[in-house]
């Protein structure tokens, strides 16, 4: 077992709880099984806030049957104060010391106009704040390079964002993205705004270049032309082997250049694609990264 990697790279996994809450124990056996240990896993929250239980029970396992630090993912939407803050309550005694707050999506319909509930926090800021008052923790957010859907610009993305800072959050893992670029220039105007929490780029491996393209026109992230040829007609003909060779690559290659930038936390949206972390990480070959 390894959980240290070289050159002082840190990497973190997202999983989301598995349909039918007995794989929980599956899952977990797969992260137990990793030969390169993450610094922290992170639980998501079921959209819309539904399916609370499953998203629990796994945090709890991972936090409880691994050695590996967990990061509870929790939304705003769909749930009063107090509901919201009893599962904080619930984290903080079972031992949980990380939670990724957001504000969440209106459920069934991820393009929907959000609408708090009435007696919920109607902002992020508000559920960062509430949970430092409780305990000082570490709460991550969400950024997003290539601007959040529901915002009208980059500027008025960065004001949310810079609330959500000030309400207590020192680190923020981003939406994912396919150039580097984006991030590139995002990382800047953080800095020409004076935000200075950690900022922690999320990266995403083509498993299912459909699904991800569909996902992606949702969630605001710009697929590059030259996936669109990549991912053709070609690729379907090509072996289980030679497809994943050409997956690793694209995201070893993404995470070489984010690490050559400057970047030493990396989060990958690992789609319970469990084992491919390692993959992914043998593939980086980190020691001749320059
Ligand atoms: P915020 O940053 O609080 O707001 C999103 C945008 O809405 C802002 O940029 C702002 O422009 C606009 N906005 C917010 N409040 C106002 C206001 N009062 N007036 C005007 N504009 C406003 N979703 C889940 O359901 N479960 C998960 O586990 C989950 N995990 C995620 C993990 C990561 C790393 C990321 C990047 C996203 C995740 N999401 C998850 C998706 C997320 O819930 C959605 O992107 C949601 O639409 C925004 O949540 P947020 O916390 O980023 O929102």
């Amino acid at each position: 077992m390894n959980n240290i990697f070289p050159k002082n790279v840190n990497f973190s996994y997202e999983v989301f709880p598995p349909q039918d809450i007995s794989n929980n124990f599956k899952l977990v056996e797969k992260i137990n099984a990793l030969r390169y240990k993450p610094n922290f896993i992170s639980v998501t929250y079921g959209a819309g806030g539904s399916n609370r239980d499953k998203t629990m029970d796994l945090v709890r396992r991972i936090h409880q049957d691994t050695d590996i630090d967990v990061a509870a993912h929790l939304t705003c939407v769909g749930s009063s104060i107090s509901d919201t803050m009893s599962l904080v309550d619930y984290y903080l005694k079972i031992g949980v010391n990380k939670i990724l707050a957001l504000r969440g999506d209106s459920p069934n319909n991820i393009s929907k106009q959000y609408e708090g509930h009435p007696r919920g926090f109607q902002k992020t800021g508000e559920l960062i704040k509430a949970i430092k008052k409780l305990s000082d923790i570490q709460v991550y957010t969400a950024g997003y390079p290539e601007k959040h859907p529901d915002s009208v610009d980059l500027r008025s993305d960065i004001e949310n964002l810079k609330d959500k800072i000030n309400s207590g959050s020192n680190d923020i893992i981003t939406q994912y993205f396919f150039d580097n670029n984006l991030f590139y220039t995002y990382r800047e105007l953080l800095t020409v705004n004076k935000i200075e929490a950690n900022l922690i780029p999320g990266i995403i491996p083509i498993t299912n270049f459909q699904k991800i393209r569909e996902f992606s026109i949702k969630c605001g992230a710009s697929i590059p032309k030259t996936f669109e040829v990549i991912f053709d007609d070609h690729f379907s003909n090509l072996d289980n082997e030679e497809q994943l060779e050409i997956v690793l690559s694209i995201i070893a290659d993404q995470a070489k250049d984010l690490i050559a930038n400057g970047i030493n936390n990396l989060h990958i949206y690992s789609l319970n694609q469990i084992s491919l972390m390692d993959q992914i990480i043998n593939k980086l070959n980190i020691d001749n990264v320059k």
